[in-house]
C-alpha cells in the first residue's frame, strides 16, 4: 500500500464504532497478576484511568501487573469529545489517597509508576501539589521506583507547573491528544498552543517530556506530521500515537481506522524530527508498556 504523505487520506465517516478488525481486539489475558492488580485496586480504594476511560487494554495490562493510578477523584471539570471520564462538580481531593497510592504499588511490586488525573479546574492549582505530593512520597518510600506523571495543562499556570517541575518527575506527560485544527472540536478547554506551551515549558525545566495523540478524528496525514514537528519544536522527546476508538454513541464519531502499516508510517514520519522514542500502533495508549520506555535509559 502506498501511504500519502500529503493531505489526500480518504476519510471515511463512520457514525460509531463499527465491526472492529482483528488488530484491534485485546485478547482477554487473565491470571494471577489480573487478580491481583484488580484486587489491589479495590482494597486500596483507588481509580485507575484504565478503568474510568475504559480503556481497551485493561485486561492486557492488569494481566501483566501495570496500570494507570488517577489521583484526585474520578470525576473531571471538564468534557472532552473523546473521553469516557465522567464530567461534573468533583468532590474535595481526598487526603489519604496518595498514600494509598504508594502501598498499592508497593504490594504490586512496580518497578515504574504512571500517574494522572482528571482535569481539576477547581483547585487553585489544579492538583499540581498533589502530583508533587506524590512523587516525594516514591523517592522516600520507593526509590527503586520510576515516576511518571501524565497531567492536564494546570489551566496553563506557571505557578502550578513550577511546583511540578521542582518534585522531579521521571518522565513528565501531558498529551496534545490531536491536530492543530481538531483541537476546539476533540478537547473542551484546552488549547494546541497551550500543550506546547506547558511541554516547551517542562523541557525548558530539564524534565523528560513525553506526549501522545489519537488518530481516527478526521486529520490528514499533512496535519499530522506538522504536529508531529510542533511537539519535536516544544522539546517533546518521546511520542505515542494511537487509534480512537469512540467510547460511546454519545462521543465523537470515528472516521477512520488506521492499519498497522500505517501506524509504521507516522511512527517513520515522526522518528525525523528526533524522537528518542515514539510508540505507534492500533492499541497503544499513553502509558501502554510505559514500564518498557527507552527513555528511562537515557
Ligand atoms: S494502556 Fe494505560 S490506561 Fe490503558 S489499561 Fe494500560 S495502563 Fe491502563
Amino acid at each position: 500500500m502506498t501511504i500519502p504523505k500529503d493531505d489526500k487520506i480518504v476519510v471515511e465517516n463512520r457514525p460509531f464504532r463499527p465491526q472492529l478488525p482483528s488488530f484491534l481486539k485485546q485478547r482477554i489475558p487473565k491470571g494471577r497478576l489480573f487478580a491481583s492488580t484488580k484486587n489491589s485496586i479495590q482494597d486500596f480504594a483507588l481509580n485507575t484511568v484504565c478503568e474510568q476511560a475504559k480503556c481497551p487494554n485493561r485486561a492486557h495490562c492488569f494481566s501483566r501487573g501495570t496500570l494507570t493510578f488517577q489521583i484526585l477523584g474520578a470525576v473531571c471539570t471538564r468534557s472532552c469529545g473523546f473521553c469516557a471520564e465522567k464530567f461534573g462538580h468533583p468532590n474535595p481531593p481526598d487526603p489519604d489517597e496518595n498514600a494509598r497510592v504508594v502501598e498499592a504499588a508497593r504490594r504490586l511490586h512496580l518497578k515504574h509508576v504512571v500517574i494522572t488525573s482528571p482535569a481539576r479546574d477547581d483547585i487553585q492549582d489544579g492538583g499540581a501539589s498533589l502530583f508533587a505530593d506524590l512523587v516525594k512520597r516514591f523517592r522516600a518510600e520507593l526509590p527503586q521506583v520510576t515516576v511518571e506523571i501524565l497531567t492536564p495543562d494546570f489551566g496553563g499556570k506557571i505557578e502550578a507547573l513550577k511546583i511540578i517541575f521542582d518534585c522531579r518527575p521521571d518522565i513528565f506527560n501531558h498529551n496534545i491528544e490531536t491536530v492543530r485544527r481538531l483541537s476546539p472540536k476533540v478537547r473542551s478547554k484546552a488549547t494546541y498552543d497551550r500543550t506546547l506551551w506547558v511541554l516547551k515549558k517542562s523541557g525548558e525545566a530539564g524534565l523528560m517530556v513525553k506526549s501522545g495523540l489519537m488518530v481516527g478524528h478526521g486529520e490528514t496525514n499533512h496535519e499530522l506530521i506538522e504536529t508531529f514537528k510542533d511537539l519535536a519544536q516544544a522539546g517533546c522527546r518521546s511520542l505515542t500515537i494511537g487509534q480512537y476508538l469512540p467510547p460511546s454513541v454519545r462521543h465523537l464519531p470515528l472516521f477512520k481506522i488506521y492499519t498497522p502499516q500505517e501506524f509504521d508510517f507516522l511512527k517513520t514520519e515522526a522518528l525525523k524530527f528526533g524522537f528518542i522514542e515514539v510508540t505507534a500502533g492500533p492499541l497503544v495508549r499513553s502509558s501502554f508498556h510505559a514500564d518498557e520506555t527507552a527513555v528511562l535509559r537515557k
